[in-house]
């Protein structure tokens, strides 16, 4: 391997030793930092991942507050907790898990999160705030991956940044956050639509592989030296492993690991720091809703 291996374990970590002492000050002025994290339905990875962020919350002395609801619970019943929510001075950021069960439409109840509690970023307020640069909440993954290319020396000013996916989550968000002066980067987008996408991955200095696709980006498209970020996390079925699956990314990680200059890997690459800019955004919240300058 000659890829310098991005540590998103490890840079999280050094955030969240950053995050505690955010967290002692509010506390020592009579906030404790609340995360409501409202879940609908079992799905096992959905399940998976409001476990890891309950657990993160209380490891650096945050509040989480939990509510489960079955998969038939009604979008007016839902919409009734979230309000509930904005109204609790006890609870500053409130995540709804996504995807949501198909009977509920998921614009709806994202637009329905008070914009100063919506540490996801996801609501139009604070996507509109984002474009402006104006202050808002950044989405947790885009803002995650902003931060492992400056924390590992990543260089971005008039680098060519290619960006293999557009959900309104990570792709778009972060397209927009490379145009960004402080990051400076010449930004595409590639999607299915994309014709040859080869030959745009082949151009760039940083590939951002956020499909959803295994093995989307092969060895072949990678410039040498490029900067290699997976944010792909997909189950594949491995009979060897416990679980009978094992979790890769989008990227032919043994081949690409031999000529990129950086590289992420999965798991242990974005997904920590994605939990951790939901910390962030969330000790945030609570910072502005009590007007407590940090
Ligand atoms: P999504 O909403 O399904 O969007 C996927 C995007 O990728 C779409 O824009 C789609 O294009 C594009 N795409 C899919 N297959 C493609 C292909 N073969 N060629 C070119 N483009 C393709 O997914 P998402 O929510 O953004 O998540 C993407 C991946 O990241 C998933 O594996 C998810 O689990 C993972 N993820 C990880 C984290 C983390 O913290 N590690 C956080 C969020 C998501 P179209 O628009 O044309 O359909």
């Amino acid at each position: 391997m000659s890829a310098v291996l991005i540590d998103g374990k490890r840079i999280a970590e050094e955030i969240r030793d950053e995050l505690v002492q955010k967290v002692i000050l509010l506390k020592q002025k009579g906030v404790i930092p609340g995360l409501a994290v409202i879940l609908v339905g079992d799905n096992p990875a959905s399940i998976s991942y409001v476990t890891a962020k309950e657990k993160a919350c209380a490891e650096i002395g945050m509040k989480s507050f939990e509510t489960r609801m079955a998969e038939n619970t009604s979008e007016e019943t839902l919409l009734e907790r979230i309000a509930e929510c904005n109204r609790d001075p006890n609870v500053h950021g409130i995540l709804v898990q996504l995807p949501l069960p198909r009977h509920i439409d998921e614009h709806r109840v994202i637009e329905a999160i008070d914009p100063n509690k919506d540490v996801d970023g996801f609501t139009p307020v604070n996507l509109g705030r984002m474009l402006l640069e104006q202050p808002c909440f950044i989405p947790c993954t885009p803002f995650g991956i902003i931060e492992l290319l400056k924390r590992s020396g990543v260089p971005t000013n008039g680098a060519r940044a290619v960006v293999v996916g557009r959900s309104n989550i990570v792709g778009k968000p972060l397209a927009n956050l490379f145009l960004r002066k402080s990051v400076n980067a010449t930004v595409t987008v590639c999607h299915t639509g994309t014709r040859d996408l080869g030959s745009h991955v082949r151009e760039a200095d940083i590939v951002v592989a956020c499909a959803g696709a295994p093995g989307l980006v092969s060895v072949d498209m990678i410039k040498p030296g490029a900067c290699i970020i997976d944010v792909g996390v997909n189950r594949v079925p491995d009979s060897t492993k416990k679980k009978g699956y094992r979790l890769c990314g989008d990227v032919d990680f043994e081949g690409a690991s031999q000529i990129a200059g950086w590289i992420t890997p999965v798991p242990g690459g974005v997904g920590p720091m994605t939990i951790t800019m939901l910390l962030s955004n969330t000790i945030d919240a609570a910072a502005r809703i009590s007007n407590i300058a940090l």
